[in-house]
């Protein structure tokens, strides 16, 4: 019954079809935005709870797990903050001039003993303990010293120069609160304590390796078709830069079960797993199956630029981030999802990335649909003032240009063009690396 058979049967669905035109990728309805992405991270993460005693110098860049008072004031007792001269302000002259007696010395260490009658005055360096009769240092440089005597001018007040009992820190004050990150203040601060052991979270576990079957490690020799395996590289630094501990599991090949067992293997020994590649649409690309499979996944498109394809989920115990493979794609999504989530994990306070607002010096390229993290250069122009340019090429494989940047520009999702003189948000590098 040949007659009864449509003549064309794949007409009619071609015409319900729309066709894909090239930029549609940019306003993608499956996308998360930038916020939400983030919002769902802090979700599903919880800061971990097993914390450790160390000793000061080793708590550097650990994270405080509780919050410390202080046992004593500090400054602890009253001291000078000049070298010069501790005397009483009633000495001190209205009019003209006056010559006070020294009656001995003061040093930082070795207090003066004796007692201080009016008209006198005694030598002082600075930290050492004004005596409890005196309330005011006048600098040596403001006087004239002629064998034990020395003469003052007006203009002094009471009260100059002493630094007092408790002004940093008061006695029972909480210094710290948990969640602070200790770097070289804290460590400073809390050895002016006299604190010599923190409670600290103990440091997170974070398993990595890169997919691809055109990677090779560095010192071999590329054959055809091959590149460099910069990724794991990369994502090192990154976390170095972090304090974590890291299991590197080096390259896996584009192979299901070769994915599936390195991911068994990265949860059963991290609380974290990073990849890189193989998350995206190819026929090659099984990370985010894989996540699947073994684990639960959270979502895997994200509508910012670079760095579309982004798995995140978890498997067994561990938090997993699939990344994209293309290299500033790989550092941009790290920076902008990765760190944050790992600092909660740590249980820091401070998560987010810090971001300026400053001019840019020239057109900025856009097209609306997804969040830009485009590669700057912030510089001062002719004006001394403090503006910001792009690094030239913004596709997601140019390292180079990753490597010269001092920034990411950040540009809103509905954001065009940006004229110059335009001001846009900036995330300094220092404050991310
Ligand atoms: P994929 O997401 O696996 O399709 O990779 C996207 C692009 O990133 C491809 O050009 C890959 O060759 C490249 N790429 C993937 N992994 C790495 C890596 N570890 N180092 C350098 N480039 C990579
Ligand atoms: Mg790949």
């Amino acid at each position: 019954m040949k007659s009864d058979i449509p003549v064309n049967v794949s007409q009619p669905k071609l015409k319900s079809q729309t066709i894909p035109t090239p930029g549609c990728d940019d306003t993608d309805p499956n996308s998360l935005s930038v916020p939400q992405a983030l919002a769902r991270i802090n979700e599903l993460i919880q800061p971990l709870n097993e914390t450790i005693n160390l000793g000061l110098s080793d708590a550097l860049n650990h994270v405080l797990a509780s919050e410390v008072s202080s046992k004593i004031n500090v400054p602890p007792y009253r001291n000078s903050a000049m070298d010069g001269y501790a005397l009483n302000a009633i000495d001190i002259p209205q009019q003209g001039k006056a010559t006070l007696k020294l009656a001995g010395v003061a040093f930082a260490g070795t207090p003066y003993q004796g007692e201080v009658q009016k008209g006198e005055c005694i030598r002082i360096m600075t930290g050492a303990k004004v005596p409890d009769d005196l309330d005011t240092v006048i600098m040596q440089e403001h006087v004239i010293k002629e064998d034990d005597n020395i003469t003052i001018g007006t203009g002094h007040t009471q009260g100059q120069n002493v630094r007092h009992i408790g002004e940093d820190v008061k006695q029972d004050q909480t210094v710290l609160f948990a969640g602070k990150l200790i770097k070289a203040a804290e460590l400073g601060l809390l050895a002016s304590l006299g604190v010599a052991e923190v409670t600290v979270k103990r440091k997170l576990k974070v398993a990595f390796f890169s997919t691809g079957d055109e990677l090779r490690p560095v010192g071999e020799l590329l054959e055809e078709g091959q590149i460099y395996d910069s990724n794991r590289y990369s994502i090192y630094g990154m976390l170095k830069a972090l304090n974590v501990d890291i299991v590197d599991l080096g390259v896996i090949a584009d192979d299901r079960s070769a994915i599936e067992t390195a991911f068994q293997q990265a949860a059963q020994q991290a609380d974290a797993v990073i990849t890189s590649g193989g998350v995206s649409v190819g026929d090659a690309d099984y990370v985010k199956e894989t996540l699947d499979k073994l684990g639960t996944i959270n979502f895997w498109k994200i509508a910012m630029k670079p760095g579309k394809p982004l798995a995140f989920g978890k498997i067994d115990k561990a938090m997993f981030f699939g990344l994209p493979g293309n290299p500033v794609s790989v550092m941009a999504t790290f920076y902008q999802f990765v760190q944050p989530a790992l600092r909660r994990m740590m249980g820091q306070d401070q998560t987010t990335n810090v971001s300026v607002q400053i001019p840019c010096s020239e057109l900025l390229k856009k097209r609306p649909g997804r969040t830009d993290f485009q590669r700057g250069i912030m510089h001062y122009n002719d004006a001394g003032q403090l503006t910001v340019k792009s690094v030239g090429m913004q596709a997601s494989h140019i390292m180079s240009g990753m490597s010269l940047a001092n920034c990411f520009i950040v540009l809103p999702a509905e954001s065009g063009n940006i004229e110059a003189g335009t001001l846009v948000e900036v995330q300094p590098f220092e404050g991310l690396m």
